[in-house]
């Protein structure tokens, strides 16, 4: 079952992709993506295969060497590595999520020089705009950055950076000394290479414990002037533009987790055998499918319709974010109700729902949480006064 609606069309070229991932990702991702887990090894030893199959450059127009798919063929793509590695879904999200955002705001030549690399490992990248006490207030970051002869130099932490350890580059939020709240805002691609950037794992993660995840300090790190994005003033606007397209790649993770605990809720309750019966046949059990199902396909419809608007060129914060909390918040049911299904056999890490349940729960808290999803669709409707943005 694709996230492609049966009524979408897609080219020739963009189904042999999509079957040419599936197949990847569940024959070589999968089993990596459970010893990941087991040993909380980082997944990016795929990374040099992640480059060659082309999911590093998947949102690179193609003037630009990329491979210029649609928003919603990403979505499509993403969900299909999540059935099988939601670890390797998030790695590659927050790497075409940066992407996205010095596509729309780096100038050239940095622009240019980079994107047309961006499906080189090399410059794999990282989103690092959280710290230990600016989260869903992502506008308190503290990170601090004074203007030097030729560029800045830069002092703090940034906290839960997903790719933190591997990652070339760092697109960092921080703080100039001197202006009031978010005049001061400003975003920096950093070199993670340079001198006085050091990463340390965070180690201990319930799930997708094959991703990466950082904490990564800067020590009077020089950054040169042209890796400037966007202007001053302007930083959280230009990190949080990104999160329009990053949230549909949370949600396509989400609904790869649904898929892959509806195939093994569905496979079990055939097998297992109860009261001389097999448990599929209990109404309750069904009910949980059903349930399921129904959320698995409205999940899909929300992404589509929102990374189509982002095809279109009318980005809807308030669609990704409607996506990423139904289909988020609806992995966890699934996981939930997975692992109720296997019974016992549900409680092992041997059985692969343990680990969906553990992968699902992050879904709804990074990228924004439930609430501030929910805050930015009550927002749009106060500002609007449409109950319906689809109409
Ligand atoms: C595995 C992992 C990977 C991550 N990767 C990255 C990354 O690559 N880059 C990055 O920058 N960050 C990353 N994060 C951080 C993530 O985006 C934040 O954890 C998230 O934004 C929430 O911030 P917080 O954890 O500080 O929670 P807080 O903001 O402290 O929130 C705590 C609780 O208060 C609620 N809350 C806060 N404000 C409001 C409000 N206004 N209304 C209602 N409720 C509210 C929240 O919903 C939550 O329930 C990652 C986190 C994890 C766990």
């Amino acid at each position: 079952m694709s996230l492609v609606p049966q009524t979408a069309e897609l080219s020739e070229d963009e189904s042999v992709l999509l079957e040419a991932v599936r197949e990847y990702a569940r024959n070589e991702l999968l089993p990596l993506d459970r010893k990941c887990d087991k040993d909380e090894s980082s997944i990016l030893e795929a990374l040099p295969k992640l480059g060659e199959m082309g999911f590093l450059n998947l949102c690179v127009p193609e003037s630009l060497s990329g491979l210029g798919c649609s928003y919603r063929l990403y979505a499509a793509i993403l969900h299909e590595i999540a059935y099988a590695s939601p670890s390797t879904a998030v790695s590659v999200s927050v790497h075409a999520l940066t992407g996205n955002i010095l596509l729309q705001n780096a100038l050239e030549p940095l622009r240019t020089d980079l994107l047309t690399e961006w499906g080189d490992p090399k410059n794999f990248s990282a989103f690092a705009l959280t710290e230990a006490d600016a989260g869903s207030d992502a506008a308190g970051a503290k990170t601090a950055a004074v203007v030097v002869d030729g560029g800045f130099r830069l002092d703090g932490e940034k906290m839960w950076i997903t790719n933190g350890l591997t990652c070339r580059w760092l697109l960092t939020l921080v703080r100039l000394p001197g202006f009031e709240g978010n005049d001061g805002l400003c975003a920096l691609l950093v070199d993670a290479q340079a001198e006085g950037v050091e990463s340390s794992p965070i180690h201990g993660k319930m799930g997708i414990r094959g991703s990466e995840t950082a904490v990564v300090h800067f020590a009077n790190v020089f950054v040169p002037a042209d890796h400037q994005i966007g202007e001053q003033g302007n930083g959280l606007r230009v990190m949080l533009s990104g999160l329009n397209g990053g949230r549909i790649g949370i949600a396509a993770q989400s609904t790869g987790i649904i898929e892959a605990c509806l195939d093994e809720m569905v496979a079990y309750a055939r097998q297992r055998e109860q009261f001389r019966e097999p448990i599929g046949r209990f109404q309750a059990l069904q009910a949980m499918i059903a349930d399921t199902k129904v959320e698995f396909e409205a999940a899909k419809l929300l992404i589509w319709r929102a990374a189509a608007m982002i095809d279109a060129q009318m980005p809807d914060p308030a669609a990704s974010a409607k996506a990423k909390l139904y289909a988020s918040e609806s992995a966890n049911r699934a996981a939930y109700r997975a692992v109720q299904i296997h019974g016992a056999s549900g409680y092992v890490n041997e059985c692969r729902v343990e680990q969906l349940s553990r992968d699902a729960r992050v879904t709804t808290i990074y990228e924004g949480t439930s609430e501030i999803q929910r805050v930015i669709i009550a927002n749009d409707l106060a500002e609007t006064g449409v109950a319906s943005s689809a109409a």
